[in-house]
Parts: structure tokens; C-alpha cells; sequence
């Protein structure tokens, strides 16, 4: 790849989809797709979190949108499904936490696997499976961020445990669901 044609890649690798723009393009389909159909709409979160992850000079440019986002693709896939991000981490995300800043993966280091591999997808459990191979794939990237993300997650669990006693903390057992407020 010489210098000319590297400038087309977004930061997530993906080819020819038009640098950033493109890959923004793909993306913005791929939601409107999944706010249409309930069953791939499950996939959601993951989308999101992981495209955020491989976009990071775009969507992550706060420490605490970067802290939400690790928060988000690590509930998904270690602690459970959710539709929305959990009001766990909501409540802490919004709280007066102080996040600190982590250390972002370069460009194209961000997961073997992009949005692209869900692009041709129109079977909803092919779908599925291949939004959660994309997002492990971009949360193996992200590993040296790993301590403090699921750290985070716990401090969230904490908080909310000790102010709602709802969810089971990470870690003992299910979660992914409490009550409201
Ligand atoms: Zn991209």
C-alpha cells in the first residue's frame, strides 16, 4: 500500500469505502437497517461501541466518551446483552466521575474485522453473529485498556448496587437488567 492509496483507508481499514466519509456512510445505512427491525436491532450497541472504537478521532474525542464506549462493548460482550447502555453505566458515565484518558490503538490497529463485514449481511442471525465477531475483535485491539474499562464497570455496578441493590455485580452472575431510576 503506498502513500496515496493508504490516505483513502479510514482508520478501521476498511477498503474502498471512500475514507471516513464512506466508512460514515456504511455505518449511518447499517443503524437506519437496525432501527428498522427489532431482531437486528440487537446488534445495536455492538455497532456502535465498535465502530466508535475504530473511529476514535471522530466519536471518542472526550475522555468520557471514550470511557462510554469502552464501558459499553465490554457490558456486551463480558457481562450481558443490552439494548441501550445500561443505566448503570449511564448513571456513571453522567456522573462526576473524572475519566481518565486511554491509551488509543493506532489507525488500523483497532481489530482485524470492520464494518464491511456486516455490510452484504441480510439473514438477521448471520447478522448477529457478525456484528459480535466484529466487536471481539476490536475489544482484542483495545486490550491494554481492559483493566481499567472492567475497573470502571465494577465502580458503575458499585455505585448503582449500593443505591438500588438491583443488579448482581460483575462477575456474580447475571446482569444486564434492573430496575428504573
Ligand atoms: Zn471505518
Amino acid at each position: 500500500m503506498n502513500l496515496a492509496s493508504k490516505a483513502e483507508y479510514p482508520s478501521c481499514g476498511a477498503e474502498a469505502v471512500g475514507g471516513l466519509a464512506g466508512c460514515d456512510e456504511v455505518f449511518s445505512r447499517l443503524i437506519g437497517r437496525e432501527f428498522a427491525d427489532p431482531v437486528l436491532f440487537r446488534a445495536h450497541r455492538l455497532t456502535v461501541d465498535a465502530y466508535c472504537l475504530q473511529h476514535t478521532e471522530k466519536y471518542m474525542i472526550s475522555s468520557k466518551s471514550a470511557a462510554a464506549h469502552l464501558m459499553g462493548i465490554c457490558w456486551s460482550l463480558e457481562v450481558g446483552e443490552s439494548l441501550h447502555l445500561p443505566p448503570e453505566l449511564k448513571r456513571f458515565v453522567d456522573g462526576p466521575h473524572v475519566f481518565v484518558r486511554v491509551a488509543v490503538p493506532p489507525q488500523l490497529r483497532r481489530g482485524k474485522i470492520n464494518i464491511t463485514h456486516l455490510n452484504s449481511l441480510s439473514e438477521p442471525r448471520e447478522y448477529l453473529v457478525a456484528s459480535r465477531e466484529w466487536a471481539q475483535s476490536v475489544w482484542l485491539a483495545w486490550s491494554s485498556a481492559w483493566e481499567q474499562t472492567r475497573a470502571w464497570v465494577r465502580e458503575a455496578q458499585k455505585a448503582n448496587y449500593h443505591s438500588h441493590k438491583a443488579t448482581p455485580l460483575f462477575g456474580a452472575g447475571n446482569a444486564g437488567t434492573s430496575g428504573k431510576g
